[in-house]
């Protein structure tokens, strides 16, 4: 089982979906049998829970690329649906302890207990040798928010500490980043890539249950052990030796050994903020076992009828966690029937919608494994993309389907990035919905599906759904369907295939989803990233 990422499918944010007919410009090629027998049979136990290199990823990618054959989509990898995806599986054994030198104590830590640690690099020992601590605010560059908490320090070789979140966290203060809404400079996948960029020998997260939205328990059940990661043998791109989390505990123990405490945190919530080197040492070592192997992106596609050489894509992982651990009733398949059979049917049956229209823009449906993993797949493509992402002009997620009734509101992951989401408001208020505010902004949603690895590289990106206004039962009933599903099946063998879901919302989701590709790939639309938007920089102009 991995929480590692805890990637969060757009229904356990708010649960998908709508409350007016398909519009006269959406052919009613959606409906619920057709997107039901697609979730019957991937999330089907002979599927194993589709987790990459098993029968299971054979069985769905074979699945995916024959229902696109018969659809008669092109291949989209030269005549191949096949995007080969090389990954590097990385065990790290650490060692039981590890050494705290301060200047007047020397103590330990002990490991899974007080920290964890991974790595991308695959070396076969790697160790901290009476390495220096910086502590680095929240080891934030963000030139748009005027922000450097790496100014006028080496951190080359150094072991880095840092707080998880960004500095709009505490601050209570719309002005400061985004107020308490994530902003990506929040998330700890930042944090390390920003240390390898500073040059730092290991990156150190402080965990914080608030600031993360997840207790350390989740850290030390993901951390520590065996990892994928893209295979990048051949690249020159640096990463840290190790890359960890500590708890708040042993925070504080190891300011104290630098004659600190943790009111030294609360000075990075502060524009000006200088990192400060603890005068601490840290010593421990890591033995690294590698094994490589290739999963899949299965890829498919509709050429433009006018600018063919230019794309809209729509994102689903077929990957899901495969076998683990039992629940209570003995179940160890884990099916990820709504996590994420539902967006792969979803996905095959958006592409059967677009067969019956002539998308001036080439629209590809991008089927990514290994999402689960840490969005391996869809970074692979991001990449390594078959086609340009100067070239792409918008991205459209589908991560987890409302497989309930409809919905009188819309709730868009990461409110306020691009202009997809004015198209998806507008779209949404011809079938008589609302958009309703994001119901937790500060837990980063929109840098957890593959979305976020095109909006990484640029292209903007939409990772939307229906919110939880149940038409029927209100607010209420949308909430508790939505927590049910989070306490109750995400991430568990209970997120099965269930033969009474109606997907009445599902479905007016989908109709929603489809007119917004059908904007993006008509000429005359230009989908841009919004002032302020952390990726608007990223963009490699289209036209
Ligand atoms: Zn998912």
């Amino acid at each position: 089982m991995r929480f590692r990422y805890l990637a969060i499918p757009i229904i356990a944010i708010a649960l998908a979906s709508c409350n007016q007919p398909a519009q006269e410009n959406t052919p009613d090629t959606f409906n619920k049998d057709s997107l039901m027998k697609h979730i019957q049979i991937l999330a089907s136990d002979s599927f194993m829970g589709r987790r990459p290199f098993t029968v299971g990823e054979e069985r769905a990618t074979a699945y995916m690329q024959s229902q696109f054959q018969q659809m008669g989509l092109e291949p989209s990898n030269a005549s191949s649906y096949i995007q080969e995806v090389p990954l590097v599986d990385i065990t790290v054994n650490a060692a039981p302890t590890m050494q705290v030198q301060g200047a007047k104590e020397k103590f330990e830590l002990k490991n899974i207990d007080d920290y964890v640690l991974a790595t991308e690099r695959t070396d076969s020992v790697l160790s901290l040798d009476n390495d220096e601590v910086v502590f680095a605010g929240y080891g934030v560059v963000a030139p748009e928010y005027n922000w450097n908490d790496y100014a006028g320090i080496d951190v080359k070789g150094k072991i880095v500490l840092v707080l998880v979140n960004d500095p709009g966290f505490n601050a209570g203060d719309t002005t400061i980043f985004k107020g308490r809404t994530m902003t990506y400079y929040g998330r700890w996948t930042y944090k390390y890539e920003e240390a390898a960029r500073q040059g730092a020998k290991a990156c150190l997260i402080v965990h914080n249950t608030k600031a993360a939205s997840y207790g350390f328990s989740v850290v030390q059940n993901s951390w520590g052990k065996s990892n994928l990661y893209l295979d990048t043998r051949g690249s020159s791109e640096y990463h840290c030796a190790l890359n960890g989390w500590l708890t708040g505990d042993a925070t504080k123990r190891l300011l104290a050994a630098a004659g600190k405490d943790t009111t030294l945190l609360a000075t990075a919530d502060k524009q000006g903020f200088k990192a400060v080197p603890l005068g601490v040492k840290l010593s421990t070592k890591v033995n690294i076992s590698t094994v490589y192997n290739k999963s899949k992106n299965v890829i498919a596609k509709i050429t433009g009828s006018k600018n063919p050489d230019e794309y809209v894509v729509y994102t689903a992982h077929w990957d899901h966690l495969g076998v683990g651990k039992p629940d209570a009733k003995g179940d160890t398949i884990y099916n990820g029937a709504i996590d994420n059979a539902s967006g792969s049917a979803a996905l095959l049956e958006m592409a059967r919608a677009f067969k019956n229209t002539k998308p001036d823009r080439t629209v590809i449906f991008l089927s990514v494994t290994a999402e689960e993993q840490g969005l391996l797949g869809s970074k692979y493509y991001a990449e390594h993309p078959i086609y340009p992402m100067e070239k792409t002009v918008a991205e459209i997620n589908m991560d987890g389907v409302n497989a309930f009734g409809k919905r009188k509101d819309v709730s868009i992951s990461g409110q306020g990035q691009s202009d997809l989401e004015d198209y998806f408001t507008e779209e949404a208020k011809k079938q008589g919905r609302y958009l309703a505010p994001e119901s937790r902004p500060e837990a980063g949603g929109y840098f957890r599906s593959d979305h976020f690895n095109f909006a990484k590289h640029g292209v903007p990106a939409l990772n939307a759904g229906g919110g939880t206004d149940d038409v029927k039962g209100g607010k209420a009933e949308g909430e508790r369907q939505r927590d049910d599903y989070t306490d109750h099946r995400y991430h568990q063998p209970a997120d099965e295939y269930d033969s009474s879901w109606t997907f009445e919302g599902g479905l007016d989701d989908l109709r929603l989803l489809f007119n917004v590709g059908k904007r993006a790939a008509t000429i005359g639309n230009n989908p841009q990233w919004k002032e302020g938007s952390e990726f608007k920089a990223l963009r490699k102009t289209v036209r």
